[in-house]
This record gives structure tokens, C-alpha cells and sequence, in this order.
């Protein structure tokens, strides 16, 4: 795919500020790049580019943006009442969506649906990814007939803050790789500069080798936490170059002055999701997925740093123009179909649980379990150790589902549950090494294995 460029260009127009050095665009490097070739918003790029956004459909008359809403399930035929019943299955309608103000569902037809709820770090005990995180769009997909792709392939981002376990944070924060990219380097506490010892790149190679790199070094020695040293970049360019990072540090207590910041492996991004074609499309008609939640082929078995928010401008761009074409040739109905077609959510019988406790405890065990099993390093008998305990959690969660009035908490549980169930049994079929996917029983890649890893429900 070639059409990066041209959607950087689209994004300045709207009024994205990227960083510029001398009238240029300022291009960093990340982990197994060759060259530099990131553009970026000095280190909050992705906030800044949902600015822009944001503000440029303000104007826009035809978007209207419903907030405190919480996607539940997508509408396919068996919602439909029995005389409206639709003759194609494989379609979807629209959404169940619980709105977070009033605590009802409501039902939102449409003639086209594109899920865009991003990563699935949460099934994770330390993860980068923010709170929202848990996988809402792949277990809605799984739910609905969706193909499910990849999901063995997590990337664990190297240089995360190292938190005290004690300290409760729903995610930890980012230490980017551009710090790297810009000189700092990896050392022991000891002081031993160990990556050198990997790859030839160092703390330059990608992901993956570094973070198995790190989690091995920290067994070794039994060590909390790596460090990076920024003392190769020097505090003056750091402060310049990484200001966010700088003030981040500095509110928990770190002395940058020093040049030691304390760093772990987390969980990061989900190479796996929804599969869809190169434009966008899933297996299910009228159905899109764009951005983390989609697995579009592009990442492979291991994303490239900062390829991400490129994926999901260039796909994003595609699914517009298909949707645009299928319409001109009437291929699909814009117009969504009546609501009194549909099921209206039936929440008979269910009660107000006074057992809350059960679902911060089993997110707990679900993250605690993905992280001990199914991180890094993985192997069949823990992984079939991880699957049997995933799936009666399952089950139970499924029957507390059932019988209790919906709350986010609980929508999320289900589809964390949901989600490490998938990557579980996506790991388990991969039996090789290949990119973010690393088993100590099989630590070769296999031509047998040369193919994607699809799940589908049955
Ligand atoms: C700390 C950090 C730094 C990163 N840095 C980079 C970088 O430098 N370059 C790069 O390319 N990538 C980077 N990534 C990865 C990249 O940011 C993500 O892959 C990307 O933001 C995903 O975009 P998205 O639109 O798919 O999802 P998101 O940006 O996560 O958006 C998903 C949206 O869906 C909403 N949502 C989720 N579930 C539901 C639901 N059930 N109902 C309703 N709404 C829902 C969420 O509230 C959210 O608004 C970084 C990621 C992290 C965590």
C-alpha cells in the first residue's frame, strides 16, 4: 500500500501540527526502522491528531456524536421479529448500544457499520493502553459471525514506566521508542549494558526482541525493572524533544537529572482482530473495521513501530471510498431499516447483583492469568493450563451476564473474557515461533505455519 503520504498531506490540511525542523517535517526512528521516517507531534502525536479531528467535524453538520454510549452487540438477523426477518443472514443492521446516562439500551440501525474501538491491552495485568481498551469490537465481531484473525500476535511494548505493584494504575505510561530512537540505551540496574548481547542493533531492535530480551534479563537477575539511560540524548534535548515524557517523570518522582528511568515490558497493541480485506471489509455484509480492532494484514506477525495510526488513516480512507462506490452502484441501502423491526432489548428477570465484588476480582484474575500464561514467553502446558481456567471463567461470567442489569463494568468483564479466550486459543494452534508469538517448546518458525490463524464461532 502507497497511500501514506498522500493521507499525511489530507491530515496537515485539516490542521494537524506535526513537529517541523527548519520548514521541514521532523522525522524520528523507532525500534527496526532503517532510516528515520516518523512524523510526529513532538511526543503526544495521536492526541493531537484526534484534535484536529475532532474539531474539523464540529463543523460538520451530518456527524453527530453520541457520547456516554457503549457499543453492546451488532445487529444482525436473528434480532429481527420473526414476520421482518431479513433472507440473507451474514448482514448487520446497526448496533445494541447501553447509553451510560439513562442505563437503557437503545437500538441504532444503519445502513453501514464500521467498528473502530481499538486495542485489547486491558486483558493484560500492565498494559499501555487506556482504560477502554478491552477488546469491545473482536468480541462483538466473535459474537456476531465475525472471522477473527491473528490474535496470538501481541506486542509488548519494551519501555514502559515501572510502577510499583502496590500502586493500582489502570495502565502504565509509555516510555516511546523515539527515546531510543534518539540515543538512550537499556541497562541492567547493575549498570551492564545488556542488548548488544541480542542483536546487533541493540536497544534498537525491534520490539519483540527487546522486550524478550528485557523479560529474560529481569529473570536472570530477578530485578524489578530494567533502566534506560538517557544520558547518550542529554537532559537539554530529552526536556525539548519529549516534554510530556520529561513531566511524566518528573510528577512520579523520578530524577531525570540522573538519566535513569525505570522501565518494563506491557502489554501494547493487538496485531490481531476483525479480519478484513484491503478495504476494510469483514466477512459480514455491511460491516466494516478500521484501526486497532481490525486485522487487515498489514502488521504481519509483528507490527512496526508507528505503524498504527498509518494503518488506520490509509484504511480509513478506504473503507469511505467502498462505501461511497457500493452506494453509487447500489450495492447497499444507505437508509437504515425501521426500528420496529428489531427486538427491543428484553432485560426481563434480571436483577440488581449485590455481587459487584465478582467482577473486579475476576478482571483481575483474567489479567493475572493472561500475564502469567499467555505474555511474553509462552508454552502449550501453560497455555492449556490458561484455557482451561478461561473457559469455566467464561461460562460463569456468561451466567452472570444473563441475569444481571448491565453496567460498562460488566459488558467489559464479558468481553475481556472473550477476547483472552481467543488469544489462548489462537496461541495454542500456532505451534512455532514467529514474531510476537514465542513458545519455548516450539522456538523455530515453521513453513507448516506459514498462514494466518482464524477463529470463527459456530
Ligand atoms: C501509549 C501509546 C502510544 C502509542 N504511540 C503510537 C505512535 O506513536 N504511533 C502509532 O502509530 N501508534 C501508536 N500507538 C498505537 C495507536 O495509538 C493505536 O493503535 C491507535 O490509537 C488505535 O486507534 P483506534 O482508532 O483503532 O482506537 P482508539 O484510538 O483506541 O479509539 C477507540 C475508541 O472507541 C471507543 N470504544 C471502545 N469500545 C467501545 C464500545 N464498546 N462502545 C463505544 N465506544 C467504544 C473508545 O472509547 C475510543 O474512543 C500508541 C498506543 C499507545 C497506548
Amino acid at each position: 500500500m502507497t497511500e501514506g503520504p498522500e493521507r499525511i498531506k489530507e491530515l496537515i490540511e485539516f490542521g494537524v501540527e506535526f513537529t517541523n525542523e527548519k520548514g521541514k517535517l521532523s522525522l524520528g526512528r523507532e525500534g527496526g526502522h532503517s532510516k528515520n521516517r516518523i512524523v510526529h507531534s513532538k511526543d503526544l502525536t495521536g492526541r493531537e491528531i484526534e484534535r484536529a479531528l475532532l474539531e474539523k467535524i464540529s463543523n460538520i453538520s451530518q456527524i453527530k456524536i453520541l457520547e456516554y454510549y457503549f457499543a453492546i452487540d451488532f445487529l444482525t438477523r436473528k434480532n429481527f421479529k420473526k414476520r421482518y426477518k431479513p433472507k440473507q443472514k451474514n448482514v448487520c443492521y446497526g448496533i445494541y448500544a447501553f447509553n451510560v446516562e439513562t442505563s437503557k439500551v437503545e437500538i441504532i440501525t444503519a445502513g453501514t457499520t464500521i467498528i473502530a474501538s481499538g486495542g485489547a491491552g486491558q486483558v493484560y495485568l500492565h498494559t499501555s493502553n487506556p482504560p477502554i481498551a478491552t477488546g469491545d469490537g473482536v468480541a462483538m465481531g466473535y459474537r456476531a459471525g465475525c472471522e477473527i484473525e491473528n490474535m496470538e500476535f501481541v506486542q509488548f511494548h519494551p519501555t514502559t514506566l515501572y510502577e510499583h505493584p502496590d500502586s493500582n494504575v489502570p495502565y502504565v505510561f509509555l516510555i516511546s521508542e523515539a527515546v531510543r530512537g534518539a540515543g538512550a540505551v537499556l541497562k541492567r540496574i547493575d549498570g551492564y549494558e545488556f542488548m548488544n548481547k541480542y542483536d546487533k542493533r541493540g536497544s534498537l531492535a525491534p520490539r519483540d526482541i527487546v522486550a524478550r530480551s528485557i523479560d529474560n534479563e529481569m529473570k536472570k537477575t530477578g530485578d524489578s525493572f530494567v533502566y534506560l539511560d538517557i544520558n547518550p540524548v542529554g537532559l537539554l534535548k530529552f526536556k525539548e524533544e519529549f516534554p510530556n515524557i520529561y513531566e511524566v517523570c518528573i510528577s512520579k518522582g523520578i530524577d531525570v537529572s540522573k538519566g535513569l528511568i525505570p522501565v518494563v515490558p506491557a502489554a501494547h497493541y493487538s496485531c490481531g482482530g476483525i479480519r478484513t480485506d484491503l478495504k476494510g471489509r469483514t466477512n459480514i455484509k455491511n460491516l466494516y473495521a478500521c484501526g486497532e480492532v481490525s486485522s487487515t494484514g498489514v502488521h504481519g506477525a509483528n507490527r512496526l513501530a508507528s505503524n498504527s495510526l498509518l494503518e488506520a488513516m490509509v484504511f480509513a480512507d478506504a473503507i469511505y471510498n467502498d462505501i461511497l462506490y457500493l452506494s453509487s452502484k447500489q450495492k447497499i441501502n444507505l437508509n437504515s431499516i425501521p426500528l420496529s423491526n428489531i427486538y427491543e432489548w428484553n432485560d426481563d428477570g434480571t436483577e440488581n447483583a449485590d455481587e459487584w465484588i465478582l467482577i473486579s476480582y475476576d478482571k483481575f484474575e483474567i489479567k493475572k492469568l493472561m500475564s502469567d500464561f499467555v505474555g511474553i514467553v509462552r508454552n502449550m502446558y501453560r497455555l492449556k493450563r490458561a484455557l482451561r481456567r478461561i473457559k469455566m471463567m467464561k461460562e460463569e461470567i456468561d451466567e452472570f451476564y444473563f441475569k444481571t442489569k448491565l453496567n460498562v463494568d460488566l459488558l467489559e468483564l464479558r468481553n475481556l473474557v472473550t477476547v483472552a479466550y481467543l488469544i489462548v486459543c489462537s496461541a495454542m494452534k500456532r505451534k512455532e515461533s514467529r514474531g510476537l508469538h514465542y513458545m519455548t517448546d516450539f522456538p523455530f518458525t515453521s513453513e507448516k505455519f506459514l498462514h494466518n490463524t482464524i477463529l470463527k464461532k459456530k
